[in-house]
């Protein structure tokens, strides 16, 4: 089985510092590419960083709505440059975060439409962060998403009526662990009714460890493997023909190259 992990904070403490054991775990639980993302602009270096010393990992630009407020010109030509860098694969995540509110709204909306405007310019899908602020999402998107290839909503905790408004709109929908809470019911819902073409797989760790596992405090890429049998089986079906639509999706989605991977094993020798 071959996954991808398309949203992970690889370069954040409590991983990096394992990187070497955790990408062999992954890759012998088949999660076998990852797209690392990065939340400011420190991170977005570290995270280029790491996906040259690792031929299967990809990385994600954007400085997290939880910091727009930090966000001026110069770091928006900072990120442009970063965004240019061969192993960056999206912009994101950028949207809006009306749970924490960690940046004002105000903030937040200017440094969302900043990013959308750079993936336009840059021709890179986008990872779209959005908690408890779907409509307003919705409306900067319609304003916003001209010309931009691909969107998704990650880590979606919406319904599946929001499922249908995302999924009429042509963007995909991606799931973390947490769809497998036993809480998680009306996440399931929303699960049902995407369409594997629009579908992805992320563990958003080191957060939120999937079901069963969701004691281990610090989650990792292996762990998706519990994610994908749980929709696999949500959606009735055979956990090899789940896993290879949705890495066709995937692949497709942020334009990862189709040759196999040739260089599995993370190279020791390198730390
Ligand atoms: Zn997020
Ligand atoms: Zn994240």
């Amino acid at each position: 089985m071959n996954l991808i992990d398309t949203h992970c904070h690889l370069t954040f403490d409590d991983l990096v510092c394992d990187i070497d054991a955790i990408l062999a775990r992954s890759v012998a639980a088949g999660v076998i590419e990852w797209i690392t993302v990065g939340t400011d602009l420190q991170e977005c270096q570290k995270a280029i960083e790491l996906t040259e010393r690792f031929e299967n990992m990809y990385a994600a630009v954007a400085i997290h709505p939880h910091d727009a407020k930090t966000v001026t010109a110069d770091t928006v030509q900072e990120l442009k440059k970063l965004a240019q860098r061969r192993k960056v694969v999206a912009i994101g995540e950028t949207g809006l975060d009306y749970h924490y509110n960690f940046s004002l709204h105000e903030d937040q909306r200017r440094v969302f439409a900043e990013h959308l405007k750079i993936a336009a310019e840059m021709n890179l899908p986008v990872i779209i962060h959005c908690r408890e602020a779907f409509d307003e999402t919705i409306e900067i998107l319609k304003e916003y998403s001209a010309g931009i290839k691909n969107i998704v909503f990650h880590c979606f905790s919406g319904s599946a009526e929001q499922a249908k408004i995302v999924l009429d709109k042509g963007y995909y929908i991606s799931f973390t662990g947490v769809v497998t809470f036993k809480n998680a019911r009306i996440k399931q819902e929303a699960a049902k009714i995407v369409p594997l073409e629009r579908l992805m797989l992320e563990t958003d760790c080191p957060y939120m460890s999937p079901e069963p596992m969701r004691k281990q405090k610090v989650n990792e890429p292996a762990l998706m493997i519990h994610t994908a049998k749980f929709l696999a089986e949500l959606k009735e079906m055979d956990l090899t023909d789940f896993a290879e639509a949705v890495t066709a999706t995937s692949r497709a989605f942020f334009a990862l190259p189709t040759t196999e991977p040739t260089n599995l094993t993370p190279p020791t020798s390198l730390r």
